[in-house]
């Protein structure tokens, strides 16, 4: 029998984070800036330690090398995805990331970034960077080196429950009062394109302008996800997105399920609710992988979770 992968997540004190992950899911937050919860990671910059069991204690990263047989024998010299919560007081700076190609040539062989956001909840009101106004690429430059800011971002009405794919190439924030589930390539390549003017320690925050102006697609395309909703007896199935990176699903679970493990692994994160799986307590907050044959597991309660996981 296979075991449950539990992580313990990595925390993130950043200027514009808060104190909500503590009531929202009990984590020991480092303080009331805490902006970003590492869940499923394996990155150099914050690698989630085995929580349980026989690998407890080791990293995500360091079972990625020696336990290959987990990760189904999946190629790649890291683990491909990473899963955060990040809990925005206030508005983050305005970001694009780069392609692999780009990456790899200009971020010393990182990968680049292709990211998703499920909006676990907002405050009334509040809106969300994604996309920007400019024609073509020359406009893009104009705008950006004119500062041009109102006309050049795009923003939209957002709520809780709404999805976003964010392809290499699109600028886009989170305004404050924003908790969100980001699924992504494991990258952290940001380039800040407008940061508001803010000071951080009496500075502005270093941005990124050249490179931002070389990678941002335009003109600016909206991807909409695909969210066809499987019903079946005591539970449905919703899909979010599939791309080359990753397929991300929600599952809400009304009493119970029962599910095949049949991907190279499998990333689940506990976003409502309470319950068991084969057996072992999952509550709101748990972030855990199924590894590779897994085979057949069963879910209890009444819960809802994101899943992840990649085509071979
Ligand atoms: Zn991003």
């Amino acid at each position: 029998m296979k075991e449950i992968l539990f992580l313990e997540p990595v925390f993130k004190e950043m200027i514009w984070g808060g104190d909500r992950m503590k009531a929202e899911y009990q984590y020991p937050i480092p303080s009331d800036h805490t902006g970003e919860c590492w869940a499923i990671s394996a990155h150099p910059n914050g690698d989630c330690k085995i929580s349980n069991g026989t690998y407890k204690g080791q990293s995500l990263s360091q079972l990625w090398e020696e336990h290959k047989e987990l990760f189904g024998g999946l190629s790649g010299d890291r683990f491909p995805l990473l899963i955060k919560i990040i809990d925005a007081k206030q508005d983050l700076s305005i970001q694009v990331h780069p392609n692999d190609i780009y990456a790899k040539e200009h971020e010393n062989g990182s990968l680049g970034k292709t990211e998703c956001w499920y909006i676990l909840d907002c405050e009334e009101g509040t809106e969300i960077v994604i996309g920007h106004h400019a024609k073509d690429k020359e406009e893009v430059k104009d705008m950006i080196e004119q500062k041009r800011w109102k006309d050049f971002i795009r923003t939209v009405p957002l709520k809780k429950g709404d999805f976003f794919q964010i392809n290499p190439g699109c600028v886009h924030a989170i305004k404050g009062g924003t908790l969100i589930l980001e699924t992504q390539q494991n990258s952290d390549i940001t380039y800040r394109v407008y940061d508001y003017d803010r000071l951080s320690n009496g500075k502005p925050r270093e941005l990124h302008v050249e490179r931002s102006i070389a990678v941002i697609e335009a003109p600016f395309e909206e991807v909409r996800g695909d969210r066809a909703k499987k019903e079946y007896d005591g539970y449905t199935i919703e899909h979010l997105v599939s791309s080359p990176y990753y397929t991300v699903e929600k599952v809400d679970i009304t009493k119970e399920a029962t599910f095949s493990q049949t991907h190279s692994f499998q990333n689940i994160s506990i976003i409502d609710g309470k319950g068991e799986i084969n057996g072992n307590p999952i509550k709101k907050g748990d972030h855990f992988i199924l590894p590779a044959e897994f085979g057949s597991y069963t879910i209890k309660g009444e819960i809802s979770y994101i899943t992840s996981y990649v085509e071979k």
